[in-house]
């Protein structure tokens, strides 16, 4: 396998990629900033159209693992690995094996779990090559879904409170785009939690179902953005806050799972000045990779875990606190904090 370290990429403090002829595997692995301690980041394996798509991608992901990981107070930095090919088509044992020997060569500066076109049992392969991997499939944490939607429940009800001046989800609403892993699981804390939920996704069966478990009312996937409730959980799709759905809103509050959740930086701003209270998403939905971290504590203590997860609240809280004395966005707010904590050690 041929391994290439980049020269000096912005402050990016390692860019490695890999060419293995035998296997098909073309892969970049970027750390971003390690000072809060080893990067910890999924890998996404994707068909980009050319190299340079691909190293763009892994540049912006790992960096926001380093945001991620720092306002999730953990012990970890940021970094990413892009594979570029077909997850289905060009995914095999031999490939991950070499994705391995990439991790491995890295010697603990980064540890891989996974993303978009991985799953825990590729994680599992990649493991009998070397010890740097998370989120396994046998004897780890498992699926971090049930985590995730436990972080967004707390961080709505901080949400709530800050904005609604309660601590009581009861009979408040809530409208949840995509009943998926981690809607489904918000939804049923919602509703032991005493919420009226409201629910959206393009599978019927899925709103049928919380229909009947949690009296949910269905509502179309394109009408979720009309939908006159207290909290808007987007739990699917990313750039769902944007030109067109903005003026639609009549929420209080964003708070939801989806990655991304700003088309752009600036509909944060949007967002506030419509007195809508933002929940960064990347501090809101950080409870799976909280999760995940845990594994390194030997073995996996899910109430250690769990416990940290709740601290999303707080996190969020601070957040709110930040954005209100300065006036900014709590999407800004939010990267201050984060910077904060690992600059404070970069200046240490
Ligand atoms: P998922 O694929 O299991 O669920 C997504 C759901 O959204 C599916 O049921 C799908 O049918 C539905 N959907 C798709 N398009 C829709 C639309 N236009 N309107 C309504 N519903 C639609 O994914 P997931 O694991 O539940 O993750 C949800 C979101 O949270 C994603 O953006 C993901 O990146 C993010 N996230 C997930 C985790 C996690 O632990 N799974 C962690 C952090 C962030």
């Amino acid at each position: 396998m041929q391994i290439v370290e980049s020269g000096r990429i912005g402050d990016y403090e390692r860019v490695v990629r890999a060419f293995d002829r035998e296997s098909g595997l073309k892969a970049i692995v970027a750390i971003h900033n390690t000072r809060r301690g080893p990067a910890l980041g999924g890998c996404r394996m994707w068909n980009y159209s050319n190299d340079a798509d691909a190293l763009e991608d892994a540049l912006r992901l790992a960096r926001g693992m380093t945001y991620k990981n720092a306002l999730a107070d953990l012990p970890f930095g940021g970094g990413k690995t892009v594979v570029i090919g077909d997850s289905i088509k060009d995914k095999n044992p031999a490939l991950l094996k070499a994705l391995g020997e990439l991790v491995h060569f890295l010697e603990g500066a980064y540890t891989i779990a996974e993303d978009v076109g991985t799953t825990p049992e590729d994680m599992s392969v990649i493991h009998t090559v070397t010890p740097y991997v998370a989120g396994l499939s046998d004897g780890g944490s498992g699926d971090p879904s049930p985590a995730t939607a436990w972080g967004v429940y707390c961080g709505i009800k901080s949400a709530v409170q800050e904005r609604l001046d309660t601590g009581d989800l009861r009979g408040l609403s809530v409208a949840i785009q995509g009943l998926g892993n981690v809607g489904w699981h918000l939804a049923r804390r919602l509703h032991e939690a005493g919420a009226k939920l409201f629910v959206s996704d393009i599978h019927n069966q899925r709103m049928r179902e919380a229909e009947e478990l949690f009296r949910a009312t269905p509502i179309p996937a394109y009408r979720i953005y009309d939908a006159p409730v207290d909290v808007f959980a987007p739990c699917a799709l990313g750039a769902i806050i944007n030109d067109e759905t903005l003026p639609r809103l009549k929420a209080k509050i964003v708070a939801g799972s989806a990655n991304n959740q700003l088309a752009e930086h600036r509909h944060g701003d949007e967002l506030k000045a419509r007195n809508i209270l933002y929940a960064p998403d990347y501090a809101i939905n950080a409870g799976g990779v909280i999760n995940i971290s845990y594994e390194y504590s030997g073995t996996y203590d899910q109430e250690a875990a769990y416990r940290h997860v709740s601290g999303i609240g707080s996190t969020l809280s601070a957040i709110f606190k930040r954005a209100r004395r300065l006036d900014i966005s709590t999407n800004a707010a939010a990267n201050h904090i984060a910077e904060d904590r690992f600059r404070a050690l970069e200046a240490a």
